[in-house]
Order: structure tokens, then C-alpha cells, then sequence
């Protein structure tokens, strides 16, 4: 192919997060001048101890969160400049976030679970694609067989499973997990993994 620069989908530039005053005795520095660039088509894996700051850096990316310094660019969006609108565009259709914690709603079925996002749209449109959608997205994820159960009723590992169609089912150009195998066994853990990799890869 040709040889153009492809901008990346993520770039951060000397991105800094602190609590308190600035360089004051009390300041809590969590992150300080990261920079990072991630293309599409890529997976990236943040490690570190706890408390290293890795839940704060996804939250600034999701738009979760604010950074202290530095530039934020995602999507060809700088979020340091957005307005608040801008903002709730970007969480409603650029980024899907997936939680160590599933956080589904135990009284609405696996399908009602996964539309749920949608019901935050000024003007829900279209419902009857994304159910389409959501059902072959849950029969992607092997969960044809679970649509109308409770989360009560799926294992650790289906949940989070369901969990990850409802983070894909806007479509979004990036997903965000944060931990979102610390709750699971070894081989659910292994099983999601391998899952989110083919999904992206897809
Ligand atoms: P990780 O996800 O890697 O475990 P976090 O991003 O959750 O780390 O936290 C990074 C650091 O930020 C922690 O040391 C935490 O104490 C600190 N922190 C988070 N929120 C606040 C806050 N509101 N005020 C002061 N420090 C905070
Ligand atoms: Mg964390």
C-alpha cells in the first residue's frame, strides 16, 4: 500500500493527573507527563500495581475523567477543549467501557441488559436494528441460548460476557475495560481475553 501517516486513534500528550494544590506539600500525583499513542486495529494492555494509576488513565480516555495537564486527543476529538454536549456525544458513541464489576441490572433480561445504553439517546431510534444487533452480537459471545434469563441466573463469566455486548452495542471506535477479568476464574479469564481480542480483530 501507500505509505500515509495514519493518525492514531488515541494520543495522549504529557497527560498529568494530580489532586490538591499544584507542587504543593499535599499534592497526590497519580500520572505525570504520559504519553501515548494506540492505532485502530490495535489492543494495548495497561499494567501496573494497584493504586499505579491505570483505572485514572482509562477513566481521562473515556472522558470519565479530567486530566490535570497535558492533551487528550481521541477520535480526532480533544477532550480538554469539548464543551459538556460534546462530552456526553463522545461517551454516548465513541467509547464503550467495560468494569471489573458487570454492573448489569438484575430485574431486566441478558437482552434488556445490552439495550439498555440506548434508552440514553435523546431520541431513541432505530430500536428494532439494535435488538437485531444485540441478538446476534449475544449469539456472537455464545449467549443465544440466555437472552431472557436474569443475571442471577449466568456464571461470572457469561456476565461479563453480556457486559461486553451492552459496551459494543453503539458501535463504538474504541472500548475501554478496566479489569474486566479480576472477578473471573482462570479459564473464564482466559476465555474473555481471547474474546476481546477477536472482537477487535473483527
Ligand atoms: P489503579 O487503577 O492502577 O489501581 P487508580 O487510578 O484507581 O489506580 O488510583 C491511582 C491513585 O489515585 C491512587 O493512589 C488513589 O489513591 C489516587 N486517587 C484517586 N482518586 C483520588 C482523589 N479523589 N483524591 C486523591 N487521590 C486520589
Ligand atoms: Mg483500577
Amino acid at each position: 500500500g501507500t505509505m500515509s501517516a495514519k493518525e492514531p486513534i488515541i494520543l495522549l500528550e504529557k497527560v498529568s493527573k494530580y489532586y490538591g494544590a499544584k507542587d504543593s506539600d499535599d499534592t497526590t500525583r497519580v500520572l505525570s507527563e504520559v504519553d501515548l499513542e494506540v492505532y485502530e486495529d490495535e489492543s494495548m494492555a495497561i499494567i501496573g500495581p494497584s493504586g499505579s494509576g491505570k483505572s485514572t488513565l482509562l477513566n481521562i480516555m473515556g472522558a470519565l475523567d479530567t486530566a490535570s495537564e497535558g492533551s487528550v486527543c481521541i477520535a480526532d476529538q480533544y477532550l480538554n477543549k469539548a464543551s459538556e454536549n460534546e462530552l456526553a456525544e463522545f461517551r454516548r458513541r465513541t467509547v464503550g467501557f467495560i468494569f471489573q464489576s458487570h454492573h448489569l441490572l438484575p430485574q431486566l433480561s441478558v437482552l434488556e441488559n445490552v439495550l439498555v445504553p440506548l434508552l440514553a439517546e435523546p431520541k431513541p431510534k432505530g430500536m428494532p436494528e439494535a435488538e437485531e444487533r444485540g441478538r446476534n452480537l449475544l449469539k456472537r459471545v455464545g449467549l443465544d441460548h440466555r437472552l431472557n434469563h436474569k443475571p442471577g441466573q449466568l456464571s461470572g463469566g457469561e456476565k461479563q460476557r453480556v457486559a461486553v455486548v451492552r459496551a459494543l452495542i453503539h458501535k463504538p471506535r474504541i472500548l475501554l475495560a478496566d479489569e474486566p477479568t479480576g472477578a473471573l476464574d482462570r479459564k473464564s479469564s482466559e476465555n474473555l481475553g481471547q474474546l476481546l481480542m477477536e472482537l477487535n480483530h473483527e
